[in-house]
């Protein structure tokens, strides 16, 4: 039973979340915001959100079908954090 409990949580929270203030953030690139041209970005640890202004380029580029495929960002001094955190 207790199994059966814990295997149930475990299917509606798959997934535990680090504390922001000592995460060691993994960012991934969730979505580009068309309208002031930068890129955001999500912690897959905490569930940090920041934001990437002025991306080159390239970055733009392949940001486009970021919605579909994320991928990580590697650049974490070039974020912006604004305290928010997103936990689906
Ligand atoms: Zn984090």
């Amino acid at each position: 039973m207790l199994d059966f409990l814990l295997n149930l949580f475990l299917k509606i929270f798959p997934h535990s979340y680090a504390d922001p203030e000592d995460c060691d953030h993994n960012w991934i690139v969730m979505a580009c915001v068309t309208s002031d041209v930068s890129i955001d970005v999500v912690c897959y640890s905490c569930g940090l959100l920041g934001n990437v202004p002025d991306p080159t380029e390239d970055e733009w580029m392949a940001n486009a079908d970021a919605m579909e495929n994320s991928y990580p960002w590697h650049e974490a001094d070039r974020i912006v954090t604004y305290g928010k955190v997103w936990r689906p």
